[in-house]
């Protein structure tokens, strides 16, 4: 694949695609029908996914209309109550929180939301941009299941920075939140396809092509996605020992929910996979390309002495990477994420900031040459070189990241 090439598929699917749209849908079939192209022929697997859409939702302060989008999956209905904005998650600070609306930074994760249930709050607000940037971008953010876990649901609203701070600023006050919404089960997607080799053992390739409410997603992750498109189309022509399965993960950032699918579905099969290649984010203007193996400590260096060889700049280490690798090394395969991360201030994600113009087709080409170098000699290995198994220190890190366990 070169470079044009590369361009040609960031430009056709520059549009949000977020995970059970219609949008993401017909991103999945760009993908399939370019396997076609190749020749071969990819499924697109559906999966079940909780929707919340038709949401209206309404956010006062003292009486005052403050623009808000309503939390998916959180409900219908209204609460009243003063605001309290959470500074941190100490005790004393979270005592704060009986029978008040309460304004957390950052995302909200499950620990934070189980401790300001446990504590009482009775609503919640959120906010998200940047307040030194010029927009009022408001994401729309749901309330996941596993945020939820067996706790209540609490009905909540997410804002833009400025206005968290407008409000902190002055006071705070009574709250109002009302949340009108249609929830049901709809659906999501897999793409995959299959290129079989001399024996059964499988590698599989994988990306998320989904993006996030503003975000048309170029960087967060049509350049793995392109990436794995480019990896299908070289092995769709040239030889390979060991079967080769690509998957490009729908519902990502809405919690891996193509790949936690895929591995259940597929749980059987998970037998015969020796290896996982996952690619989410690669190929942009700066950063430093990086490979997460949540693997034996081995890899790391198998993948530095590549580095070296080939003079290619890579940083690996061993670790848990936030993506679609998860769920299969939590099933005990071994994974790598490939990634080249931008700093902060140069390129950005889940925001309308992520869109070519944050991409560098050289990189995009060098980063996938590496992949492919990588992958060619895992594919065509007489044994898969790296151990089936999971270090006890990955385990724990898995515990921590699936929410099996607390970090104190
Ligand atoms: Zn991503």
């Amino acid at each position: 694949m070169n470079k044009m090439q590369i361009m040609k598929i960031f430009r056709d699917t520059a549009y949000i695609r977020t995970g059970g749209s219609a949008e993401e849908l017909k991103c999945a079939e760009y993908i399939k029908s370019f396997c076609e192209s190749l020749g071969e022929s990819a499924v697109i697997e559906p999966f079940a996914v909780p929707m919340g859409d038709s949401i209206s939702a309404e956010f006062k302060v003292n009486g005052t209309a403050i623009s808000c989008k309503g939390y998916a999956l959180c409900g219908s209905g209204t609460v009243k109550a003063p605001l309290y904005y959470l500074p941190g998650n100490d005790k004393a600070s979270l005592l704060g929180c009986k029978d008040k609306i309460v304004m957390i930074d950052g995302y909200l994760g499950h620990w934070i939301y189980k401790d300001i249930c446990d504590n009482g709050a009775v609503g919640f607000v959120t906010y998200d941009g940047d307040a030194n940037y010029k927009d009022c971008d408001i994401d729309q953010r749901e309330l996941r299941k596993l945020v939820v876990a067996d706790g209540e649901k609490l009905l909540g609203v997410n804002i833009n920075a400025k206005d968290a701070i407008k409000l902190v600023k002055n006071n705070l006050g009574e709250a109002e939140i009302t949340v009108s919404q249609n929830e049901y089960e709809g659906e999501s997607r897999n793409v995959i396809l299959d290129l079989k080799g001399e024996i059964d053992k499988t590698i599989v390739f994988t990306a998320h092509y989904d993006s996030t409410s503003l975000s048309q997603g170029a960087y967060d992750n049509m350049s793995g996605s392109v990436g794995l498109m480019a990896l299908a189309e070289h092995f769709s022509k040239n030889p390979h020992r060991h079967s080769l399965r690509f998957v490009w993960c729908g519902s990502e950032e809405r919690g891996l929910l193509g790949s936690k699918a895929y591995c259940e579905a597929h749980e059987a099969e998970l037998n015969d996979v020796v290896l996982n290649i996952n690619l989410d984010m690669i190929g942009c203007i700066m950063g430093k390309f990086i490979a997460c193996c949540t693997s034996e400590e081995k890899l790391v260096g198998y993948i530095e002495y590549m580095s070296s060889e080939l003079g290619f700049g890579v940083k690996a280490s061993q670790g848990v990477y936030s993506s679609d690798s998860t769920p299969f090394a939590d099933k005990g395969i071994p994974a790598v994420s490939f990634a080249r991360i931008a700093p902060h201030n140069t390129a950005t994600i889940h925001n309308s900031y992520d869109t070519m113009a944050v991409m560098k087709a050289e990189h995009m080409a060098e980063d996938i040459e590496f992949i492919t170098e990588f992958a060619s000699r895992m594919a065509n290995s007489a044994v898969c070189p790296v151990a089936k198994e999971m270090p006890e220190k990955m385990k724990e890190e898995l515990d921590y990241y699936l929410l099996r366990k607390r970090k104190q």
